[in-house]
């Protein structure tokens, strides 16, 4: 019955919204589908003799307990479904045809606690004028689904949402993420300016999907997607992704009780290198320690995780999972085009021991006859800055290099990317992350390599002009942030980006560089309005 109610609403979002909005929901047969619940209910009815109904609860609560333990919002948010699919089976073990949730009779503002992605399916455009919902986040399911079905959503708003009683008049900015209770008549005009003009903005963003990354002055670049599960594959293509360009594999494991074999992840990279239709996929090797550790695996918590059993030094030293894994990407490699990326390298040394693992495993495939693809190109995340001084040295070594910023900024500003007390030395525009970032481009390309970034930094729209003006040739994103960054690339000449650089290289400061960066952006959103203004 689950099962059935919904496939109807996934063909009634097809319908309504496009197939790829619909494949939120459809995550959620996987759900029900997922041996990892049918086989937990079964144990626990014949171990507990307990009713079925109970028996999937505890089963489900317990995946559900694993993926709050990890420390990522994604799987946090995963949450969300497994809820959703446990209350959708309750209610038809109780014989409830389906959500009993009730549609407003007028244009409504929804408050609540959470909402599952169903519910928010549900309610659609029907009367929904905007969501305000206490817990969530950003990249959740309702977000998502709100942000695609074009109603303003605020998530993650604790504590804030107390009085808010029915009837009460609330005006509800999803660009900033800020509701107002009570607007005057002044406000509420400019709220109604606000969403005619949002309207326009994002119909024009999706027409730019199937456009490229190219600006004006013919300087093309490669935007990708950066993903952790197999379900974003679909995100990523719905917002034009030309491949996948940091595949984390490490989610895959943790998302498994035990360590998945050749087999097992053949299959899960196979599926999800096939979905991306001919796309390439860069899979990154294992990347466990730091902030994330795992008990199977055995890398624990260390006194100075950032600096300790880590990236390639965990997977060198547990050389025939780190076998398994390449050998597991080769066999990928018939669905499509895909690429091997090692992280936290800092030296020759680690790329030359990675490559002779990945050399063993091919002649293990080869031995054995497996189908599977044993020339691949194989790159490195520089995310050190020891990687950055080598650059030269590496690049003559490997066949591409990936910017993993996140931990170059960390390491690169001494600062541990998991503490709030020094998050704001978090700064991208650093003059010392600047350079790191320009010489890691020009020794890539000194070597003839390719050289993209793939850390948080690429998602920052503010950002991509100086991304473009550094010379990168590709940049790997979150699906969301995809389009905005297309937008800005193909409206700026490359030429003037470089200008941009040379702008900020030639600033002492962060603050200076991000004073001087947003004033550019003003002055240049002013001009574009004073053009387009007849
Ligand atoms: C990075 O360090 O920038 C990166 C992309 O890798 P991760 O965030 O997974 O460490
Ligand atoms: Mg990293």
């Amino acid at each position: 019955m689950a099962r059935s109610q919904i496939e109807d609403l996934v063909a009634r979002l097809s319908c309504e919204l496009g197939p790829e909005e619909a494949e939120i929901l459809s995550s959620q047969l996987l759900i029900l589908e997922d041996e990892m619940v049918w086989d937990a209910t079964l144990a626990v009815i014949r171990l507990e003799r307990i009713n079925a109904e109970a028996a999937f609860s505890r089963a489900v609560g317990n995946i559900a307990t694993r993926f709050l333990e990890i420390e990522d919002e994604t799987f946090r948010e995963r949450v969300i479904d497994l809820q959703d699919v446990e209350q959708r089976v309750l209610r038809a073990f109780l014989g409830e045809m389906d959500n009993a949730l009730d549609l407003p009779e007028q244009p409504s503002v929804i408050v609540a606690v959470n909402l599952t992605p169903s519910d928010t399916a549900v309610l659609g455009r029907n009367n929904v004028l905007g969501f305000l919902m206490e817990e969530g986040g950003n990249t959740g399911h309702v977000a998502i689904l709100a942000r695609s079905i074009g109603v303003p959503a605020v998530v993650g708003l604790k504590g804030c949402l107390a009085g808010l009683e029915a009837g009460r008049m609330v005006a509800v900015d999803g660009i900033t993420g800020k509701f107002i209770l009570d607007p005057d008549q002044t406000l509420q005009a400019r709220f109604a300016v606000l969403r005619s003009e949002a309207l326009v903005a994002s119909e024009k963003l999706a027409g730019l999907r199937d456009l490229e990354a190219i600006t004006p002055d013919g300087h093309r670049l490669h935007l990708m997607a950066n993903i952790a599960l197999p379900l974003e594959v679909d995100e990523a293509l719905a917002r034009g992704a030309e491949g996948v360009g940091l595949l984390r594999t490490e989610y895959l494991f943790f998302q498994h009780q035990t360590i998945p074999s050749e087999d097992e992840q053949t299959e899960i990279y196979s599926d999800m290198v096939r979905r991306m239709s001919g796309r390439p996929v860069i899979f990154r090797t294992l990347d466990v320690g730091g902030d994330k550790v795992s008990d199977y695996l055995g890398a624990k918590r260390e006194y100075n995780p950032f600096l300790g059993w880590r990236g390639i030094r965990f997977s060198l030293a547990n050389r025939v999972l780190f076998k398994t894994q390449m050998k597991a990407i080769c066999r990928a490699g018939v669905a499509g085009p895909i690429k091997i990326m090692f992280p936290m390298i800092t030296g020759v040394e680690e790329l030359r021991l990675a490559k002779e693992v990945f050399q063993e495993a091919v002649a293990e495939l080869e031995v054995t006859g497996v189908a599977h693809v044993g020339a691949l190109d194989l790159g490195i995340m520089v995310e050190t800055p020891a990687a950055v001084l080598a650059a030269d040295l590496l690049a003559a070594e490997c066949d591409f290099f990936s910017i993993g910023s996140n931990d170059l900024i960390q390491y690169t500003l001494a600062m541990d990317r998991g503490n709030a007390r020094v998050s704001y030395l978090y700064q991208p525009l650093h003059p010392a992350v600047l350079r790191a970032i320009k010489a890691t481009v020009e020794a890539g390309h000194r070597a003839g390599i390719q050289v993209g970034i793939c850390g948080e930094m690429g998602s920052e729209t503010r950002l991509a002009e100086v991304l473009l003006g550094l010379g990168l040739d590709e940049i790997s994103l979150h699906g969301a942030a995809l389009p905005k960054v297309k937008q800005v690339i193909r409206w700026t000449k490359f030429s003037e980006a470089q200008s941009v650089v040379e702008n900020l290289l030639e600033l002492a400061t962060a603050t200076e560089a991000n004073q001087w960066l947003a004033n550019y952006i003003d002055g240049r959103k002013l001009a574009r309005m004073e053009k387009e203004t007849p």
